[in-house]
């Protein structure tokens, strides 16, 4: 799915409404340049989970936890991690295979830790198309919701 936004409210409507629609378990990971968007994404989603807390990108820690809506959200932001042993060190393996829901910014750099199933989001400029365009696509990858039905 390819979804073209025109300003940072698009954009951020956009995430609300993955947020709103997304599953324990669930696990998003956002690739796309410095300042593209992926955290207004992000603080879309979190609306979209009922989170009233202000979301940042977590600067000082790689990982933030939002408890206060319909779900946990835990929020990564790998961008300075320096080796990837950091992430065991903050406990990524239960986060990502836990049942809240997980998003991660810069998950490229940790290509090799993320689960198969996963939502996918890719940010991308266009300046032709204006400085604000951007074209977002979300891929599901794997049995997304394969074990949800049950609980
Ligand atoms: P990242 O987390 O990818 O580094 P941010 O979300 O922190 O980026 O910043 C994105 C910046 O781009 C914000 O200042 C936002 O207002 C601006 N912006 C302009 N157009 C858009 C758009 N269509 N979608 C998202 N952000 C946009
Ligand atoms: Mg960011």
């Amino acid at each position: 799915m390819i979804i073209e936004t025109r300003n940072a409210g698009e954009t951020f409507s956009l995430g609300e409404e993955i947020g709103r629609a997304a599953r324990p378990g669930q696990v998003y990971t956002l690739v796309g340049d410095l300042g593209v968007g992926k955290t207004v994404f992000t603080q879309g989603l979190a609306k979209g989970l009922g989170i009233r807390e202000a979301v940042n990108s977590p600067t000082f820690t790689i990982v933030q936890v939002y408890e206060d809506g319909r779900l946990p959200f835990y929020h990564f932001d790998v961008y300075r991690i320096g080796d990837i042993s950091e992430m065991d060190e903050v406990g990524f393996e239960d986060y990502v295979y836990g049942d809240g829901v997980c998003l991660i910014e810069w998950a490229d750099l940790i290509e090799e830790l993320l689960p198969e199933s996963r939502t996918k989001i890719r940010i991308e400029k266009d300046l032709e198309r204006g400085f604000d365009y951007r074209r977002i696509t979300v891929e599901e990858r794997g049995r997304v919701h394969a074990d949800f039905g049950n609980r």
